[in-house]
């Protein structure tokens, strides 16, 4: 029976349509409490019908006509004189019922409101995307135990505009607070009121860092592992933007004097002959490069014009043929740094490369031995680590080191410390879901509500 959950409600006729079910019914209790004074009233003042909409059934819109009446209040003191019959599966001017409105609560915060409207059409539920609109604003945000381990992260209400920033229950891994702003006033605010806070852990960021020193001195904070390898592989990538081409490359000759073999008296005389040619090409060419025209060489060396172009494209040739080019690109090398684990594939790299470019091999010390400290969770290597690579002339290098040894505390705590600040990560990836849904025309109070309030 689709009224078993409600007390005191009996069933007089139900009329199938084609789409839908009406069911009219009446409350067989004689009495009802005033919601004033909570006095029992059983003097019946008028009666009247309320039309309702309740979960839908087999697919169909269910609809209620309930009989209902309006009480006399008895107590004289009592200001309400007359008051209606309240029921407890029904709220007060509702137009639906409790469990239904639950419904539809669980359906628009899952997506936006026009949608929901379509998808409740569907599942038999006759709404308007308005109507779900003001069921969401009705909603209150949720209250919070006073936290203990909070995570905290910003995101971008608009681009490059306006951001914000959201806490994180640790504990119950559950959003507590959307803040507007991401600056430290902002923040230090909030936090001194959560003066319960014991542990933060929060991205990069100084400015939060700042505040949380500021508003909570005794909070223990871990910086973000992620957030300190992504910041390391900038400084990777930066240093090798500024010092090492897109794509090096390079080519080598054979030694072109040592071929070929020489087997019979004629082959000598050939290869001498040969060997003349070419020293007069390698002269040819040598003009060339210093930026001397074809008709001054001609001159100079006193030979013909036919005979000089056949040289310049012998030595074309000739070159062509002993050529070997070598082509790594940045990316690659990126990567390789980056990824690999011992130097063996240092050795794959032409020597040539290595000697033009020591920072290659200066780069990959610095790399695996820094991943190395985070990944043990020891904080052990990290002051001797500094120390070591602080001699680096590469200023995206020093940077990052700079920022460590200001966070030394933090990052020293995201070593040891099994938390980060994935789960804020996750939520922040929520919020853009959400304000991808509602194309950005949401209000921040419409957002935060669809943020704050869980999914039951
Ligand atoms: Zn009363």
């Amino acid at each position: 029976m689709p009224f078993s959950s409600f007390t005191n409600i009996e069933c007089l006729r139900v009329i199938k349509e084609d789409q839908s079910y009406m069911y009219l019914v009446k409350s067989k209790s004689s009495s009802c409490i005033c919601p004033s004074c909570h006095t029992l009233s059983h003097r019946i003042h008028s009666r009247y019908v309320r039309s309702l909409q309740d979960v839908p059934a087999h697919g169909k819109s269910t609809y209620v006509q309930i009989q209902t009446r309006k009480f006399f209040c008895d107590k004289c003191s009592c200001p309400q004189a007359i008051f209606t019959e309240r029921f407890t599966w029904l709220g007060t001017y509702q137009r639906k019922t409790k469990r239904l409105q639950e419904m539809l609560k669980s359906i628009v915060l899952s997506t936006s409101c026009k949608v929901a409207s379509r998808l409740s059409k569907h599942l038999g539920i006759v709404t308007g995307h308005h109507t779900l609109l003001r069921l969401l604003h009705r909603l209150k945000l949720p209250s919070y135990e006073p936290p203990v381990h909070i995570g905290i992260d910003d995101f971008a209400f608009k681009k490059r505009c306006r951001y914000g920033t959201i806490i994180i229950n640790q504990e119950t891994r559950r959003p507590m607070a959307i803040l507007n702003g991401r600056d430290k006033e902002t923040v230090v605010k909030w936090l001194e009121q959560h003066p319960t806070i014991q542990m933060v852990t929060r991205d990069g960021s100084s400015t939060y860092a700042k505040a949380i020193s500021q508003a909570l001195p005794h909070a223990y904070q871990i910086t973000d592992r992620w957030h300190i390898l992504k910041a390391l592989f900038t400084a990777i990538k930066q240093t090798l933007q500024q010092s090492f081409p897109s794509t090096w490359r390079k080519t080598e000759y054979k030694n072109h004097t040592s071929e070929p073999l020489i087997i019979r008296k004629t082959d000598i005389q050939r290869n001498l002959y040969a060997e003349k040619v070419w020293q007069r090409s390698l002269e040819v060419k040598e003009w060339k490069v210093k930026g001397k025209s074809i008709s001054w060489i001609s001159r100079y060396m006193d030979i013909s014009r036919s005979t000089l172009n056949e040289a310049v494209s012998r030595i074309r040739h000739e070159y062509r043929a002993s050529a070997t080019t070598h082509a790594i690109s940045r990316d690659s090398l990126l990567w390789k740094i980056w990824s690999e684990k011992n130097s063996d594939w240092l050795k794959s790299l032409p020597s040539v490369c290595l000697k033009e470019f020591p920072l290659i091999s200066q780069l990959f010390e610095v790399t695996p031995s820094f991943k190395d400290i985070v990944r043990k969770r020891s904080t052990q290597g990290i002051p001797e680590w500094i120390e070591t690579y602080k001699t680096y002339s590469f200023p995206a290098l020093n940077t990052f080191i700079s920022y460590i040894e200001k966070d030394l505390q933090g990052v020293m705590a995201a070593c040891v410390d099994p938390l980060s600040n994935g789960l804020s990560e996750g939520h922040i990836h929520r919020v853009k879901m959400l304000k991808r849904m509602m194309y950005g025309r949401a209000s921040d109070e419409l957002l935060k509500k669809r943020v704050l309030i869980p999914l039951l």
